[in-house]
C-alpha cells in the first residue's frame, strides 16, 4: 500500500475508533454463570505464568499447563466446568461477536516444536526459525537497532491467557476484547507475524502513537512486510500499526 494512502486510512481510523468503543447493543458479554469459572480460569493461567517464566509462557503447551496447575498446590487443577469454558472459547465460532479473521490453530492442545522456534535474546519472546526471523533480522538491518520486538510466537495456551485478560479488562465484553486481541485459534502469532516496537517506547508501542514513530514510518517503505491489521481490515480488529505480516515472495 502507498504511504500516502496508509496515513490517509489511519486520520479516518481515529474518529472510527471513537465510535467503535462504545459498547454496542449487539455485543456479546460473559454469561452470568459463567464468570466464577472464568475468573477462576484466568487466575490459574496467570500463576502458570508466573511459575514458568513469562518467556517460557510464551510457547508453553495446554496440556503442559494442566500439568502445572495440577501438581503446583498453590495453583491447583482446572475444574472441568472452567476446561469446558475455555473449550467454548476456543472451539466456537467467532462471528456471532464480530471477529472474522480465519481459524490459523485447530487444536487447544496443539504444540510448538522447540526447534522450530528461537528465542530472540533480550526480548523474552521467540520467533519461528526461517521465514519470521529472516525478516526480523532484516528488518533491524533496514529499520536499525531501535526496532524491538515485542511479541513473537504465541502458542494457543499464551492466546488464551491473553483474551481472557482483556475480556477482563472490558468487563466481560466478548466482542470488544476481539477488537484488540485476535480469540485463541485465531492468533496470525501462531503461524510467524510478530508485533515490533521502538526502544524505550514501552506501552505506547501498543497504541496508536507507534504509528508516528520514525520506525514506524520506515517500515510502511519495506516491500517484504506490511501491516497486518490496517484500518478497515477485514477481520474486524482495530488499527494495530505494531503488529508485522510478512510478505511472500509470491504476494510481492
Ligand atoms: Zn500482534
Amino acid at each position: 500500500m502507498h504511504r500516502r494512502t496508509f496515513l490517509g486510512l489511519v486520520a479516518t481510523s481515529a474518529a472510527s475508533m471513537a465510535f467503535a468503543q462504545e459498547s454496542s447493543p449487539s455485543s456479546v458479554f460473559l454469561r452470568a454463570t459463567e464468570i466464577a469459572d472464568f475468573e477462576s480460569a484466568k487466575n490459574r493461567l496467570n500463576q502458570v505464568s508466573r511459575h514458568v517464566g513469562f518467556g517460557n509462557f510464551n510457547i508453553i503447551n495446554f496440556d503442559l499447563v494442566l500439568h502445572y496447575a495440577r501438581n503446583v498446590s498453590k495453583i491447583g487443577a482446572f475444574t472441568p466446568s472452567e476446561l469446558a469454558l475455555l473449550e467454548k472459547l476456543f472451539y466456537d465460532a467467532t462471528e456471532p461477536y464480530g471477529f472474522f479473521g480465519q481459524r490459523t490453530c485447530e487444536s487447544l492442545t496443539a504444540t510448538i516444536v522447540e526447534r522450530e522456534v528461537y528465542k530472540v535474546p533480550r526480548s523474552g519472546h521467540y520467533l519461528f526459525q526461517g521465514e519470521a526471523l529472516h525478516a526480523f533480522e532484516r528488518l533491524q538491518k533496514d529499520v536499525g537497532p531501535t526496532l524491538i520486538l515485542t511479541s513473537g510466537v504465541r502458542s494457543v495456551a499464551k492466546q488464551m491467557s491473553l483474551f481472557l485478560d482483556k475480556i477482563s479488562a472490558c468487563e466481560g465484553n466478548i466482542s470488544l476484547a476481539a477488537k484488540s486481541i485476535a480469540p485463541p485459534g485465531h492468533s496470525y502469532h501462531s503461524i510467524g507475524d510478530f508485533d515490533v516496537g521502538k526502544q524505550g517506547f514501552g506501552y505506547l508501542n501498543f497504541t496508536e502513537e507507534f504509528a508516528k514513530t520514525e520506525e514506524f514510518l520506515k517500515l510502511q517503505e519495506l516491500p517484504y512486510v506490511r501491516t497486518r491489521y490496517v484500518p478497515g481490515n477485514p477481520d474486524g480488529v482495530w488499527f494495530e500499526p505494531w503488529h508485522i505480516q510478512i510478505i511472500k515472495p509470491m504476494q510481492t
